[in-house]
């Protein structure tokens, strides 16, 4: 069936190590309480790895077809979109500039995690607070602005990668699985029952329910939400998801989208203390390491869900780095 699957019409750069492996760690199955299949997208690059160089390959292609010198973006001080879309810029010969959400009781700042890369990567920094984070497409289409009042082309790739053209770089991901699963007859499953991840700007979700709908993955994606709430992102997924399916001369069919949001902990970067333990019982009993802003927080609402489906795919997007700047949280031993 691959081979009638209607593909993007849109140009798409090579940036990440592909297929990512499709893995089993039988001793996660009781620690979730299903079968979990892992879709290793942590293991997309180098430095650069995790779900966001999917979405620069063509968000990033769009840079050099605009021929700009500059790529702006922005995120969290600890944002993985943001170090990938730096370590993309700097690789294709861009200069990226970062607008980074600080917290008001963070502290001092710790030039630690993806920020440490940041600032290797000379990125151009500007640390907003909450309320200016809230401005920040406005504030980056100034930027390009200024940029463009001084003859310099600039580029602005929204939070998260996350437009239409962005999620198309899931739709490849399930593509991607599609081929693997066909050729690897018998050694993988022919579907799931629902793919899972976590979901926390939309756009992955959005590429995965055309992917896996068109590309028969699976009938539903789970979407963990680790910010805001299920009526913001329904409306969010399915406004990119109208955005991506106009890259496609007909709209793929979709896979059904279940987002749930009762599994955020404290807040957006913080984990509860059940979801601590869970991520260093997973590490201790299968080698598996999760990071706990994002795909720590979705393994464990699939640990948590009352109507588990049968067999999952978990697609592990990624966020080691931001994992490396959590000392604090698991230097405690429990
Ligand atoms: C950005 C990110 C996500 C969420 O993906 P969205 O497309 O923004 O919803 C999940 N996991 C990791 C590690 C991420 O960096």
């Amino acid at each position: 069936m691959s081979a009638s699957l209607a593909k993007p019409r849109v140009a798409k750069l090579a940036l990440a190590h592909r297929p990512t492996p499709i893995e089993r760690y039988p001793a996660l199955d009781a620690l979730v309480g299903t079968e979990v299949w892992i879709k290793r997208d942590d293991a997309t690059g180098g430095a650069d790895a995790g779900n966001k160089i999917r979405k620069l390959e063509y968000l990033m292609a769009g840079a050099q077809q605009a021929r700009a010198q500059v790529v702006i973006t922005c995120g969290a001080v600890q944002s993985n979109h943001a170090r990938a879309t730096a370590i993309a810029a700097r690789r294709l010969g861009m200069q990226p500039e970062l607008f980074l959400r600080e917290e008001a009781d963070a502290g001092p700042r710790r030039v630690e995690g993806n920020l440490l890369l940041d600032t290797l990567l000379g990125a151009e920094l500007t640390f907003i607070d909450r309320a200016a984070y809230g401005r920040r497409d406005a504030l980056m289409a100034e930027r390009a602005q200024r940029h463009a009042d001084a003859g310099r082309r600039a580029f602005v790739i929204p939070e998260g990668g996350s437009n239409g053209l962005g999620a198309l770089g899931y739709w490849d991901a399930m593509a991607e699985t599609r081929a693997q699963l066909d050729a690897a007859a018998g050694e993988l499953p022919d579907r799931f029952d629902a793919v899972l991840h976590a979901c926390g700007s939309g756009g992955t979700a959005a590429g995965a329910v055309l992917g896996a709908g068109a590309c028969e993955i699976a009938s539903e994606v789970i979407a963990v939400a680790v910010c805001d709430d299920r009526a913001y992102f329904e409306a969010r997924i399915t406004s990119i998801l109208t955005d991506a399916e106009g890259y496609f001369s007909a709209p793929p069919p979709r896979a059904a989208l279940r987002v749930l949001d009762a599994y955020k902990g404290p807040a957006y970067g913080v984990p509860s203390s059940e979801q601590i333990s869970f991520i260093r019982e997973t590490a201790r009993r299968t080698g598996l390491l999760l990071d706990p802003v994002y795909s720590g927080k979705a393994l464990f609402a699939l640990a948590q869900l009352p109507d588990k489906p049968a067999r999952v795919l978990f697609i592990h997007t990624g966020g080691l780095p931001g994992l490396l700047a959590e000392h604090a949280r698991f230097t405690h031993d429990a």
